[in-house]
Order: structure tokens, then C-alpha cells, then sequence
């Protein structure tokens, strides 16, 4: 392989396939009343994870920076299979980094945004604050709430996450708003921030390129 560098993108979850199936969890699903969101007042978080790493994969794209999507359209792919990707590739060049796309259920109450690295100190905290910094000047108070554990003096919190746990280079796992409560809902949808969410993840794993 030619490149220096390479990213991981996951979208949690799965999708919604040819017939109309939404192929995960009954967890990962909400539905509102009053609104249309992705049909009928539901929220579905694998279809909405999708939509904004497909969209951070484009703009990777134009800029000529290589990644690869450990997810399928559709398929709620096992999550030892997307790492074990990840960390097959990873051997074959300098420097990667993971990067998963979610949105969080919390009971209705609970809104903001949040990212996830593995406990400890490690590279993945430099980057969590990277991608903090970055969504923190592209949304800014678009959003209502930036949630941070504050435990060890950066923003990040911290979870043992599969993909955070078991893979072998630097990862950081994003949780986008709440999707069962209606505010964060209606901000999930809005183009404008799901813009900003997708280029304030690209600038981190372009900036992640230098610092890792
Ligand atoms: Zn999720």
C-alpha cells in the first residue's frame, strides 16, 4: 500500500434494506410524535450514523486522504469483524486512526454531544481533544450541551467500547445529541449541523495525521 496514513470510519449499527427493514437493535430506534424525521416520527441512529460518516467520507475523498469504511450500507456488521479490519489494514501503514459515528439514547431527558476513547491516558485522548476543539468552533452553540466527564483534566469520556478497547491504533467514538429527545432529534436532522459535525471530523483526522 502507497499511503502514509489511513482512517477508519464505522458508522454504528445498521441500516434499512431494500424492503424497508431496519436491520438493528430496536434500542437504536425512537419514535417522536408531531414530526417526520426519518419517516412517521421515527428516528433511526444506524441511518442517521451513515448519513454523516458517508458525508465525512466524501469530503476525505475530495481531499485526496485515504480511508476505508469498516461498516456496510445496510448489514449490522459484527463489531469483531469491523475492528478485526481495522487492525489487519492498520499493519500495513505508518499511521491510522478509528473513528466511530453514533447518536445516544438517554431516556428522553438528557441532551449534548459527547466522545468516547478508551480509559487511560493515551494518543486517542489527543485526538478526542483535536475533535472536541473542533465541533466546539464549527457548532458552537448550535447544540445545548457539551457533555465531559472532566476526570482527568481533558474533555473526553471514557468507556471500555469495543472498538475502543480492541483496536490497535488510536480510536475515538462519537456520540452526535440524543435522538430520543425531540430537540436534539430535530437538531440530528438539520443539514447545517450535520454539515458542521461531518467537517469538524474531518479537520480532526486531518490534523490527527500531524500529531499521531
Ligand atoms: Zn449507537
Amino acid at each position: 500500500m502507497v499511503s502514509d496514513f489511513l482512517v477508519f470510519l464505522d458508522a454504528g449499527h445498521g441500516g434499512i434494506d431494500s424492503e424497508g427493514n431496519y436491520v438493528t437493535a430496536p434500542s437504536k430506534q425512537f419514535r417522536h410524535s408531531g414530526v417526520t424525521l426519518h419517516g412517521d416520527g421515527w428516528f433511526y441512529e444506524g441511518v442517521w450514523n451513515r448519513t454523516i460518516t458517508n458525508k465525512v467520507a466524501e469530503k476525505l475523498g475530495h481531499l485526496s486522504i485515504p480511508f476505508y469504511l469498516v461498516y456496510d450500507q445496510v448489514a449490522d456488521v459484527k463489531l469483531d469483524y469491523r475492528v478485526g479490519l481495522a487492525n489487519y489494514y492498520a499493519k500495513k501503514v505508518k499511521k491510522s486512526l478509528y473513528v466511530s459515528n453514533h447518536a445516544n439514547a438517554g431516556g428522553g431527558q438528557a441532551r449534548g454531544f459527547e466522545i468516547y476513547t478508551s480509559p487511560g491516558k493515551t494518543r486517542s485522548d489527543t485526538v478526542a481533544e483535536l475533535h472536541w476543539d473542533n465541533v466546539k468552533e464549527l457548532v458552537g452553540n448550535r447544540i445545548s450541551r457539551y457533555r465531559s466527564d472532566g476526570s482527568d483534566g481533558d474533555h473526553d469520556k471514557e468507556a471500555r467500547f469495543y472498538v475502543l478497547t480492541r483496536t490497535s491504533m488510536p480510536a475515538i467514538l462519537v456520540e452526535h445529541l440524543f435522538f430520543d429527545n425531540l430537540a436534539d432529534a430535530k437538531l440530528l436532522m438539520d443539514e447545517d449541523i450535520i454539515e458542521r459535525f461531518a467537517e469538524a471530523q474531518v479537520r480532526t483526522i486531518v490534523e490527527a495525521m500531524d500529531v499521531l
